[in-house]
């Protein structure tokens, strides 16, 4: 991977801050005056579509590092979910974490912890990288994803799919919950917490993997990099904390490596690779101490072949 000129170019985007902002003053107050249980359920089916089945396995372990291999009808449903926790599209997600990757804790990774907590978390959304910021840009990062149509339909479409799937809910809770009529109230619930709460708690959730697993937590294996094994996150986000585990093999679709390492998403995979739905599995090469401390020379990252990287990497 060689980064594109335009990535020592930053600039505030107060788009991303606006509705940053708008996301969270909505989601976290209104969710006190627009309360049902029915509401709480959307919320959790949502976390889970969006944060789990979109996100850790679809963004992240299918199509960043190509840890297994699924049928079209999962990986399509995936990114769908994926695009809808609003995290930027399958294109700008997979070439930001593929960046990430290649140049952990070094000043060209996007959310670098040298710069401090707040900027890991949630401030490098606000002080965009032009080479991030723009999907021509970024797609140089992930040419095999940015050359799926279907992909490049939900990058450019992430706000009105949104839009769609929040109406759709508003509906629904207006249908459910009135027995006579539309129940406005229900409606709003299901619209607080089903599209504005959750998309809060998806931020975060994801977020954390950036900042605290660069933080906190242990270090089994002498990577080149400050990622940490952290059991919060690892609880929070759906096995994603075990992040020490995760940047020494990136390609392995299971981070939890220990049987203590709650994983979730990998009891989704394995789940799904018992019904028969995925195939080429990468697991953790348990092997020596040595071969899988070593990031640079692990021969199951999707980087190591490289060589571009490799002297950038040298340089930063
Ligand atoms: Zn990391
Ligand atoms: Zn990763």
């Amino acid at each position: 991977m060689k980064l594109r000129e335009s990535a020592s170019i930053t600039k505030f985007n107060w788009r991303n801050f606006i509705w940053i902002t708008a996301v969270h003053i909505i989601g976290l107050t209104l969710c006190w005056f627009y309360f049902t249980w029915q509401a709480l359920i959307v919320f959790l089916v949502m976390h889970y579509l969006t944060g789990m089945v979109g996100i850790t396995f679809g963004f992240h372990r299918l199509l960043s590092h190509k840890g297994f291999k699924t049928n079209s009808f999962i990986q399509n449903f995936a990114a769908f979910c994926g695009t809808l926790a609003c995290q930027g599209g399958p294109i700008s997600w997979v070439g930001q974490h593929r960046v990430h990757h290649a140049f952990s804790d070094t000043k060209y990774d996007p959310h670098d912890m040298n710069l401090g907590f707040w900027h890991s978390h949630i401030g490098f959304i606000f002080n965009r990288r032009a080479d991030l910021n723009d999907v021509a840009e970024v797609s140089h990062y992930c040419p095999d994803i940015a050359r799926v149509k279907y992909f490049m339909f939900l990058e450019k479409n992430m706000i009105l799919i949104q839009v769609i799937v929040g109406l759709s809910l508003f509906a629904l809770g207006g249908v459910l919950g009135g027995a006579t009529g539309f129940d406005w109230y229900n409606a709003m619930s299901f619209i607080i917490w089903g599209v504005f709460l959750r998309l809060v708690s998806g931020y975060h959730v994801t977020w954390f993997v950036n900042s605290a697993t660069h933080k906190w937590g242990t270090r089994p294996h002498n990577t080149n990099d400050d990622s940490r094994n952290n059991w919060w996150v690892g609880i929070l986000a759906f096995g994603e904390g075990w992040h020490n585990n995760h940047h020494a093999q990136p390609r392995a679709a299971r981070h939890g490596w220990e049987w203590w390492q709650f994983d979730q998403t990998w009891i989704m995979i394995s789940t799904l690779k018992t019904l028969g739905f995925i195939t080429d599995l990468k697991l953790p090469n348990r092997g020596s101490k040595q071969e899988i401390s070593l990031k640079s020379d692990d021969s199951t990252s999707p980087h190591s072949s490289t060589p571009e990287l490799t002297s950038q990497r040298k340089a930063v």
